[in-house]
């Protein structure tokens, strides 16, 4: 109990946080009874606070065995911020330093030490630890250990001569892969059959899911950024090289800091934007799946999906690297059907066996399943990795906008017949074309235009068939044939349809919206807020920069966001500041205070009325009349005054200053209004007719919330 104790206060005065979250406590209480752990949690789950606390509260040096060298750096540069004492030892040290670092080991300075698996197997570093004292093995990333899975490493195999080297020290394995078979070869492979087994649900709930058609993808990348991510860092996906290209130069045509890397970039280029990515705030890297291992950038605000990506598993993990600070963050996709087909192929031109084959295919199923999908989305993703959630998440596109469906019996027993009538020997461009009437020389020379089904497709656009095609596609009606160039062929399951006996609904075509300017927009940071948000942003990013870290090192945008809302004005205050430990408090709390000190927020507009209202209280305050804040804002002068009656109704403006009205007029005004108050029950048309017209409705509302 009385470690425990001491685990709450390296909580609080370390880290900063006043709970634990998740099962945080109990893996620690577990340690520090010294039983070993296995912690199954997803990324942005907390999973190394659950080593890195008992590390700190037990005697002697925790060794946390990693395999990803730029996470063992960020790492440990987090601890040493926080004036713990860490190191690590890998490939990328001198020598000389290695030999330093192994000094501050064996002298007993180190709280924590980070070291790559082929390094601590090694015959001198196991002697070495035999004379430590040691507080814990922490063993990350420990799916590494499964043969089966894409993160094989042979030497995680070899870890178990850590139980039979120090039985006595407690060992913790983590990982964030779900699925049974990797947890049972966890277990048998590293020896942890009397561990405690902690099972965290792999629910992400900060993350939104959303998944589009693919026509016309750029603009509706430009549209979802615009709307939601105007300044923030991020992962945009691409399946080729030469698209990573196309779209990092053209968000960088449009004023965006957009990055490539994929790997036929210099290893150069690419060390280099990734530092950036990871450096500077509201950089957008474009990247092949070969980004994104051991990225451990807490604060990427979305990942989007320009492809279709290959498995439920991969759409998962790369989406999973948005919002690992617990912040809201955005998953959002838009693909098409020439995605299915390329990845088929990719399956297909591979030298894997045919039951490999077979499993690939599946998952690429799966995965369209999941595109079009009608009902939750976050349901779906739970469920393939067999947990079940009860209630839909009203955080996924189709919770919040559920897809309208259509009766597509007909239509889809036109595009089935004419796949049929082709001999199934043509792709899906083909097969619209003649169902559009298109009369081009390859139609006409194989005789398709005298097709009973040419033309009859003419009602609808080429982009909605290609939605239905798609839909087939996923459903299962409709095969594509990669080995003949992406002929379309009919399944089985067609009969019923095609017979008459069934019908079948479709989720129907949408059109992407033309954002507006006000249209949904996810606000994290209040409009009053946000000159002060960029101006700690700045500063967070140039002490960052002179400490040569990332600037969420020095402190999240969580804790950036508390500061906004809360304005401390004291040191005591200061630390009281979710993520503020005693470390930052002393070496950053003065310039953070400062740079509130200089920002300070109106007696008007500390308020709690909505965004918007305050977006029109900011333009007033600074001047601006109704007419001009109307046009500025692109909305109607009603809702202008609407806004300033809701500030007038609370008592932050005046009415009389802020419709210039002079004394008598606003009694007039008043009295009339309360003359009609009983019988009217607060109906302003009366009002307004007997004062013939004089004042419009806008400022008999602003009157009226004066009362
Ligand atoms: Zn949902």
């Amino acid at each position: 109990m009385v470690l425990v104790k001491r685990a709450k206060q390296v909580l609080k005065s370390l880290f900063g946080y006043d709970t634990f979250r998740h099962s945080q406590e109990e893996i620690i209480q577990t340690l520090l009874d010294g039983h070993d752990a296995l912690v199954l949690m997803p990324t942005g789950g907390g999973k190394s606070l659950c080593y890195q606390i008992p590390a700190l509260v037990r005697d002697g040096t925790a060794v946390v065995i990693s395999p990803l060298i730029a996470l063992m750096q960020d790492q440990v540069d987090a601890l040493q911020q926080l004036g713990v004492k860490a190191a690590f030892i890998n490939s990328s040290q001198s020598a000389d330093e290695t030999r330093q670092v192994e000094q501050q080991l064996l002298s007993g300075d180190l709280a924590l030490i980070y070291i790559a698996p082929e390094r601590l197997l090694m015959p001198k570093m196991l002697i070495m630890l035999g004379q430590c004292q040691l507080a814990l093995f922490a063993i990350d990333e420990a799916h590494c250990v499964s043969q089966w899975g894409h993160d094989f490493r042979q030497e995680y195999q070899q870890l178990k001569i850590l139980h039979q080297q120090f039985s006595s020290v407690p060992r913790i394995a983590l990982t964030a892969t779900a699925d049974q078979r990797t947890r049972d070869e966890i277990i048998s492979q590293l020896d942890l059959g009397d561990a405690t087994v902690f099972i965290n649900s792999f629910d992400r709930p900060n993350i939104h899911y959303a998944i589009s058609e693919g026509n016309n993808p750029k603009n509706r990348l430009w549209q979802f950024l615009s709307q939601h991510h105007g300044n923030d860092a991020g992962i945009v996906y691409c399946l080729s090289r030469k698209k990573v290209e196309t779209i990092a130069q053209w968000l960088s045509d449009q004023g965006r800091v957009a990055l490539p890397y994929h790997a036929g970039l210099p290893q150069l280029v690419r060390q280099q934007n990734q530092q950036r990515f990871l450096r500077e705030d509201g950089v957008i890297i474009v990247a092949t799946i070969a980004f994104g291992m051991g990225i451990d950038k807490p604060d990427v605000r979305f990942v989007a999906h320009l492809n279709l990506p290959k498995s439920i598993e991969a759409y998962y993990q790369e989406t999973g690297r948005a919002g690992r600070d617990g912040q809201a963050a955005n998953a959002w996709m838009a693909y098409g059907l020439q995605d299915v087909i390329t990845l088929r192929q990719f399956t297909q031109d591979s030298n894997a066996d045919e039951a490999h084959k077979r499993v690939e295919h599946h998952k690429l199923e799966s995965m369209l399943g999941l595109c079009e999908l009608v009902s939750c989305r976050r349901q779906a993703i739970l469920a393939y990795f067999d947990e079940q959630s009860g209630s839909q998440c009203g955080q996924c596109d189709n919770c919040q906008n559920p897809p309208a469906q259509w009766d597509a019996t007909e239509d889809v027993r036109k595009a089935l017949s004419c796949v049929y009538r082709t001999s199934q020997r043509f792709g899906v461009t083909y097969i619209i074309d003649i169902l559009m009437g298109k009369l081009d020389d390859r139609i006409q020379q194989n005789g398709h235009d005298k097709l009973s089904t040419f033309g009859l497709g003419q009602h609808k656009t080429a982009v909605e068939w290609r939605s239905i095609f798609r839909q087939l596609i996923a459903l299962g009606y409709i095969d594509i044939d990669v080995t003949r160039y992406g002929a379309l062929c009919l399944t089985e399951q067609c009969r019923p349809l095609l017979k008459g006996d069934q019908t079948l609904a479709l989720r129907q075509y949408e059109e992407p919206v033309k954002p507006t300017k006000t249209s949904n927009k996810k606000q994290l940071i209040r409009p009053q807020d946000e000159t002060l948000w960029e101006a700690l942003r700045a500063l967070r990013a140039r002490l960052a920069g002179e400490l040569g870290v990332p600037p969420y090192v020095v402190f999240h945008d969580a804790t950036l966001q508390e500061m906004l809302k809360h304005r401390p004005d004291s040191l005591a205050k200061m630390a009281q500041i979710s993520g503020v430990g005693e470390q930052k408090l002393m070496r950053y709390g003065s310039d953070f205070m400062a740079e509130i000190a200089k920002h300070p927020l109106s007696a008007l507009l500390d308020n709690r009325l909505s965004d918007t209202v305050n977006e029109t209280l900011l333009l007033y305050q600074q001047g601006l009349s109704i007419d001009v804040i109307a046009t500025e804002r692109t909305i109607k002068e009603t809702t202008v005054y609407m806004h300033l009656a809701e500030a007038i109704e609370v008592g932050l403006l005046e009415a009389r200053e802020v419709l210039g009205l002079d004394k008598a007029d606003y009694i007039e005004i008043v009295r009339m209004i309360e003359s009609f108050e009983e019988a009217e029950k607060g109906r302003l048309k009366p009002v307004y007719d007997a004062l013939e017209g004089q004042y419009n409705y806008g400022v008999l509302r602003c009157v009226r919330a004066s009362l």
